[in-house]
């Protein structure tokens, strides 16, 4: 309650209505008529509130905040942003991938760390996830990927049939699907997260040196998870979990904070290092190039209308400042154009004058007209003109971000390196970086996956891909499957007798 006097309520047009409560109507007990403008508008509007929700990343929550750069990183890019001492205002938007709108913040799936930053230079996005990696590395698989971990076109469900249906018949998901099935597959909130650019992007410095870089933020309030049990009670007593915990933090005044690293190498490098550097399903291992600190991500400003500052919210790859480009990885420079071509499908033509994507910096394009233009554009609508209209300036850009390539036109993989292949990172994850904790609750993870309606053709492909990543992992997970098959039904399980690696103990 409140003693303010309120103000008068209005049509969108600032017309007073004559009452909130009651519709226009013959006699009281009449029929209402079509002149009460006012109960039409709402009604229309109503009708009209939800939006298409994204496609994937439906469900979400975001926050904006600052970046400042803590260290000096000129000598490897001349972006702004990431000049010494900069500071950026920036707006985040965290997601899981498969769920829809509504759906349980506690799922066990990717996270998206999408960010905004509104630099001197216009806008710079990073489309990033809490997985250093990705499922596929084809930007021809992703679509294929991303309907087997949604929704059956016959029963409307979601299916572990198909996912591992797709998985297994995709070895290079191994490295994404082993780090999923881990700890880090359910985070506790999203302040206890890191987020990473998975691709490899490319930076320059203001003597057009150019380098390859990934992006590490690494949460300051330490990494923190859900078990599986844990993740589904959560589910089910507070679907909303990760965004109420990131507004009810910030709204208190406990401010999370990320610290931005990366990982830095030279231009030509890349031709000869063992792995591809651009395959979007490997990382390059920290040994091989160590972190640099660049600065420190906070957020401390929640949204005050969810719709219009993060459902709105479009982020976008090529939305690139002089000093930093794309590189050859194939997901990213598709994402360059799905990410806006998704934006044009779900806000219209003109997102980009949405308030929370419209760029701080000054913005002189010849974009013109189309639905829901509302930034008045001024002659001369085309270039060159005399009219003193707008002209590139080739100095601002240096072709930043450009690399060569040549050779024929083909459809094929990446080309191999020493130490390509789809299985290698995710067992030495397994092996070198999970603890014996860690490892069987990957184990319990993957058998509760499996035994949820999983089928027997591709139950039996699952263990092989898991012998692949690492042979005892995935005898493990056979004896774990046919044990609890055992337990439920023991006829069943006969008819599928246990391989000799099945000794092993789990
Ligand atoms: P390091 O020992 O230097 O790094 C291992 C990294 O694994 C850690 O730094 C941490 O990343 C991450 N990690 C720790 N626990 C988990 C977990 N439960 N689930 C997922 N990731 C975890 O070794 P390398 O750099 O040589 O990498 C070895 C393996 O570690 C890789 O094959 C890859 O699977 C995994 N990894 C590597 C990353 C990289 O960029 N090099 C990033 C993440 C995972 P962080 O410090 O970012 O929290």
């Amino acid at each position: 309650m409140t003693d303010v006097q309120p103000k008068p309520t209005t049509t969108d047009a600032g017309n007073p209505v004559a009452s909130d409560e009651h519709s226009l109507t013959v006699g009281a007990d009449g029929p209402i008529l079509l002149q009460d403008h006012y109960l039409i508008e709402q009604m229309a509007n109503f009708n009209r509130e939800r939006i298409a929700e994204r496609q994937p990343h439906a469900k979400g929550g975001g926050a904006f905040g600052h970046f400042e750069v803590t260290n000096d990183v000129s000598q490897y890019t001349k972006a702004a942003v990431f000049q010494p001492g900069a500071k950026t205002d920036t707006l985040i938007r965290f997601s899981t991938v498969a769920g829809e709108r509504g759906s349980p913040d506690t799922w066990r799936d990717p996270r998206g760390f999408s960010l905004k930053f509104y630099t001197s230079q216009g806008n710079y996005d990073m489309v990033g996830n809490n997985t250093p990696v990705f499922f596929v590395r084809d930007p021809m698989k992703f679509q294929h990927f991303i309907r087997s971990q949604k929704r059956r076109s016959d029963s409307n469900l979601r299916d572990h049939d198909m996912q591992w249906d797709f998985w297994t018949l995709s070895p290079e998901s191994a490295h994404q699907v082993t780090w999923l099935m881990g700890d880090r597959g359910i985070p506790r909130t999203w302040r206890h997260m890191n987020g990473y650019s998975s691709h490899t992007y490319m930076w320059v410095n203001a003597a057009g040196e150019k380098f390859w870089v990934k992006y590490h933020f690494k949460t300051d309030q330490g990494i923190e998870f859900f078990t599986q049990d844990e993740g589904d009670q959560m589910a089910a007593a507070d679907t909303d979990y990760h965004t109420r915990d990131l507004y009810e933090h910030i709204e208190g005044g406990e401010f999370p904070s990320w610290t931005l690293k990366m990982q830095i190498m030279p231009f030509e490098e890349a031709k000869t290092y063992r792995f591809n550097p651009f395959d979007l399903t490997k990382v390059w291992p920290h040994g091989d190039y160590p972190l640099v600190d660049v600065g420190r991500l906070t957020l401390d400003r929640n949204p005050t209308d969810y719709h219009t500052e993060i459902e709105q919210a479009a982020f976008e790859p090529n939305n690139l400042v002089p000093g930093i480009g794309l590189s050859p990885d194939k997901m990213l420079l598709a994402r360059g154009f799905s990410y806006a071509d998704a934006h044009r499908a779900r806000l219209g033509v003109n997102y980009k004058q949405i308030p929370v994507n419209a760029a701080t910096a000054p913005v002189n394009s010849y974009t013109k007209d189309g639905l829901m233009r509302v930034n008045n554009v001024t002659d001369p609508v085309y270039a060159p003109n005399s009219y003193g209209g707008p002209k590139a300036d080739p100095s601002l850009t240096d072709d930043s971000g450009l690399w060569y390539a040549d050779g024929e036109m083909v459809r094929t993989a990446y080309t191999l390196r020493q130490d390509d292949d789809d299985w290698g990172q995710a067992g030495t994850m397994v092996r070198e970086v999970l603890d014996d904790d860690a490892r069987a609750r990957l184990v319990d993870n993957i058998v509760g996956h499996l035994l949820n309606a999983v089928s027997e053709p591709i139950l039996q492909r699952a263990f092989e891909y898991w012998r692949n990543v690492d042979k005892n992992l995935g005898d493990k997970i056979e004896a774990g499957v046919r044990a609890k098959q055992d337990e439920k039904d023991p006829k069943a399980a006969q008819s599928n007798p246990p391989r000799e690696s099945m000794q092993a103990k789990a």
